[in-house]
């Protein structure tokens, strides 16, 4: 397998919080504003999506339905002999895994017989909070310059009653509320990997009736992706600096701008990563 890179395919779009969305700061023991969960924030005090946080969450997503595939995918065990993920044992699985081939694997294990490169191939930015979708009027109704407080009690499953001293106040963004400039960037070093650009729009998909954050089972978390642009720089973009993402270049044009516009007619976009 080749592994040398052909070009860059550079996703953009806007992240719009359905549903109150916590991802969680720090966990210092201090209570911010006496709080009890807080989110995390960018050194101007504002919420933002750690790239860590949707790079990770979009892997777990595309683990889950490709394990529905396959009964041995999760073949990884911690110290305690307890699953606790995936990783490819050979070449011939590693070539057809979207999860390792995008992700990236580390094959220093002694039981991995892979012999090809295994590098992360998506690239995931920090996204900031678009001040301006936070209008007058949420404000009007936030305990926080830019974030609600919830009230949340852990409830004891059996008699359905709050557990004694368990209610938290809880830090969330509020629904509404849109990050901008969202950015995943995905190497493209082989042929195939053109073909498997498509599992990161099915991951997007999966994420908008999933959660990103804490809390989905209550409700929290629910997101859209929108007015996506796809780019493709080639190498050869580089050379000459050729790389600017300017609507005009925008390769999904006339495609569409949501995750399930894109994957419905993905091949559209495939057949334009031409070298
Ligand atoms: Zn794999």
């Amino acid at each position: 397998m080749n592994h040398y890179l052909i070009g860059k395919v550079i996703i953009r779009g806007q992240i719009e919080v359905k549903t109150g969305m916590r991802i969680g700061g720090a966990t210092t023991g201090l209570k911010i504003g006496g709080l009890d969960l807080n989110v995390i924030t960018d050194p101007e005090g504002k919420p933002y999506i750690p790239g860590s946080s949707l790079k990770g969450k979009l892997r777990s997503l595309i683990e889950k339905k490709e394990a529905a595939k396959k009964p041995d995918f999760w073949n990884v065990k911690d110290n305690k002999d307890q699953i606790s993920g995936h990783k490819c044992r050979t070449d011939q699985e590693y070539l057809n895994c979207p999860v390792c081939r995008i992700w990236g694997i580390a094959v220093s294990d002694k039981d991995v017989e892979i012999k090809s490169p295994t590098p992360t191939r998506l690239l995931v930015r920090d996204t900031y909070l678009d001040e301006n979708s936070i209008t007058q009027e949420m404000k009007d109704n936030l305990e926080l310059e830019y974030t609600e407080v919830k009230f949340e009690t852990a409830i004891n499953r059996l008699t359905g009653t709050a557990l004694h001293g368990s209610l938290r106040q809880i830090e969330r963004v509020p629904a509404g509320a849109r990050f901008k400039d969202a950015e995943l960037i995905y190497n493209v070093f082989d042929e195939k990997d053109k073909e498997f650009l498509k599992h990161i729009f099915v991951a997007l998909e999966l994420l908008e009736h999933d959660y990103l954050g804490g809390m989905g089972s209550r409700g929290y978390g629910r997101v859209a992706f929108n007015n996506i642009e796809i780019f493709w720089n080639k190498r050869e973009n580089y050379e000459t600096g050729q790389i600017a993402l300017t609507s005009e270049r925008a390769i999904n044009k006339d495609v569409g701008t949501t995750p399930a516009e894109i994957v419905q007619k993905f091949d559209l976009i495939k057949n334009k990563l031409a070298d």
